[in-house]
């Protein structure tokens, strides 16, 4: 037993998932719903470690063309100049614009790259059934599904630095196609954290679980 205690897995019980309702789990273990609100019950969802898996690594492959694609074409008199997320992050480096700068890529280059590297780390630790650090897993996972809601941040500032553009005469903006792939790894990234059971977090090991019955 770890630090937290035995799972209710281990004793035979499911939280529901939508009520929190704890609800003793059929033996065998076969299709079960929630007698107060008929949402399926699972001891843990199935196959969320392959599924969260499946989708960090396409969201990680989306994230390749997302800043390899033109995000915007700026159109002048003088002719069209597509850039890239970091050819734009480039170009708004200067000595008024940098936090501006500093914010699109923050909001769309780390924020989407780490949410990708902290998955894979809590999908890596939970299969090599670690026990240690269990608290700081539960808060990053807390924590990429808070960012999750926040995701669409990186559109917003795109939005508001062509608006900026925009003000200039005889200049106007369109999107490129990397957008549609930052919102692609937007989306498949939050799908991924939502796939992906935190309560895996606090399962024992394999050998552990045998050694304690
Ligand atoms: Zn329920």
């Amino acid at each position: 037993m770890n630090s937290a205690g035995a799972s209710a897995l281990s004793q035979g019980c499911a939280g529901c998932e939508v009520c929190g309702l704890v609800v003793r789990l059929p033996v065998p273990a076969g299709a079960a719903s929630c007698p107060r609100c008929g949402e399926r019950l699972h001891g843990r969802r199935p196959a969320s470690i392959e599924r969260t898996w499946a989708l960090t690594i396409a969201a990680l492959l989306l994230y390749i063309p997302a800043n390899l694609l033109p995000v915007m074409t700026t159109n002048t008199p003088l002719g069209a100049v597509s850039d890239t997320i970091m050819q734009g992050v480039v170009e708004l480096w200067s000595p008024t614009s940098w936090p501006l700068a500093i914010v699109v890529f923050v909001a769309s280059v780390t924020i989407p790259l780490g949410k990708l590297i902290a998955l894979a780390y809590l999908l890596l630790t939970v299969q090599r059934g670690s026990v240690r650090s269990n608290e700081q897993r539960v808060r990053l996972y807390r924590l990429l599904k808070f960012i999750g809601r926040w995701s669409m941040l990186d559109v917003f500032v795109d939005t508001f630095v062509v608006a900026l553009i925009q003000l200039q005469p005889l200049m106007w903006v369109e999107p490129g196609a990397g957008v549609i792939y930052f919102a692609a790894v937007v989306v498949v990234t939050m799908v991924a954290v939502n796939s992906f059971d935190p309560r895996l977090i606090w399962d024992l090991p394999q050998q552990e679980k045998q050694a304690h019955g």
